[in-house]
């Protein structure tokens, strides 16, 4: 039998860790012949709610799960955990400035960052899905400098999985027949959803979903729109945020970067950026990547045409912004 992997989720007792947990705890992160230890970290006013989401965990009888660890103690959170699922942040309230709701997350992902690197296994895995994502996982990055570049990444995985849904309800074909778009930039408004390489799978062979959407207006508009501002519309529907999916995403993102992706498709994926497509080195950008034993590598050689340029340079240029400001809340 194998070993149990740790696995940590921050901001456990939140909406989407109450999601999350059940399903890494059911195999579906990490694959069904896989135990797990889970490890829930939440902030000391939600330790009770934590400790009722560890007695629901109890309660499920999971077969896969061979131990809980619930705490407010970032170090024994964070202790020999190999996979990271970092989803607590600090929200933004009405009237706050973008600039503080920063700085307050800027000192979380730098504490946190600082226990990971003194605590976790080697080799650990992590995953930013709090907001701002990318940002977050920047100064993860910074302040875990012995935790490889290569082992810190951004949730952009449910952009990328609201693009491949819109693609199907389009062209009404199984979201399973669709493959190959890609989210490029931030996780925020000015995210770019690409479907220049995409294609579907059809009885006469795979074909390209510009071809068989025909509608470049659909494309260039409504599209990218809906998927930029689908969790707005998630939130207005059912007054509260999309937490089954951004769980079940990170989840695809998790599974796929350590198990692999399928021959011939990629996902996309926050990751550190080495220059490529001419994104600024040293930004946690969001590129599409094929996974093989536990290592992404960003898809090279994609033929980038002139709109698309454009996108992907304004959504670099707020992810450049971010920085800065990180930088300043730092100072
Ligand atoms: P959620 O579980 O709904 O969201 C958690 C984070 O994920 C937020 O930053 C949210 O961003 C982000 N997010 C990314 N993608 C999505 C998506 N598709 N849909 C919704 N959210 C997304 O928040 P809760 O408030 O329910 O839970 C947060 C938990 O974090 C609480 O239990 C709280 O106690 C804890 N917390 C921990 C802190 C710490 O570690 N020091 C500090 C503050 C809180 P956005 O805000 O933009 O929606």
């Amino acid at each position: 039998a194998k070993e149990p992997v740790r696995v940590l989720v921050t901001g456990a007792a939140g909406q989407i860790g109450y999601a999350l947990v059940p399903m890494i705890a059911r195999g579906v992160m990490l694959g069904p012949d896989q135990p797990v230890i889970l490890h829930m970290l939440d902030i000391p006013p939600a330790a009770e709610a934590l400790n009722g989401v560890k007695m629901e965990l109890v309660d499920a009888a999971f077969p896969l799960l061979k131990g809980v660890v619930a705490t407010t103690d970032v170090v024994e959170a964070c202790t020999g955990v190999s996979i990271a699922v970092m989803v607590g942040g600090f929200p933004r309230k009405e009237g706050m400035e973008r600039k503080d709701v920063m700085s307050k997350n800027v000192a979380i992902y730098k504490s946190q960052a600082s226990a990971l690197e003194s605590y976790a296994a080697a080799n650990c895995k992590v995953l930013v899905v709090a907001n701002p994502a990318n940002t977050n996982a920047l100064i993860l990055k910074e302040f875990a400098p012995s935790i490889s570049e290569k082992n810190i990444t951004c949730l952009t995985r449910l952009d990328h999985n609201r693009a491949l849904g819109q693609v199907s309800e389009r062209l009404n074909v199984p979201v399973s027949d669709v493959k190959n778009v890609i989210i490029w930039g931030n996780h925020s408004s000015t995210q770019y959803p690409d479907v220049n390489h995409a294609t579907v799978k059809t009885p006469a062979g795979e074909k390209p979903v510009r071809e068989l959407v025909a509608n470049d207006e659909w494309l260039h508009g409504e599209f990218i729109t809906t998927v930029q501002q689908r969790g707005a519309a998630i939130i207005k529907a059912r007054k509260l945020s999309s937490a089954l999916s951004a769980a079940s995403s990170a989840c695809d993102h998790i599974r796929d970067w350590v198990l692999g992706t399928p021959e011939g498709t990629w996902v996309s994926m926050g990751v550190y950026s080495d220059g490529s497509y001419n994104v600024p080195a040293g930004l946690i950008y969001s590129f599409p990547v094929t996974c093989c034993n536990g290592v992404w590598t960003i898809v090279q050689g994609l033929p980038i045409d002139h709109l698309s340029r454009k996108k992907l340079d304004l959504t670099a240029e707020e992810l450049t912004e971010e920085k800065a400001l990180a930088y300043s809340c730092l100072s």
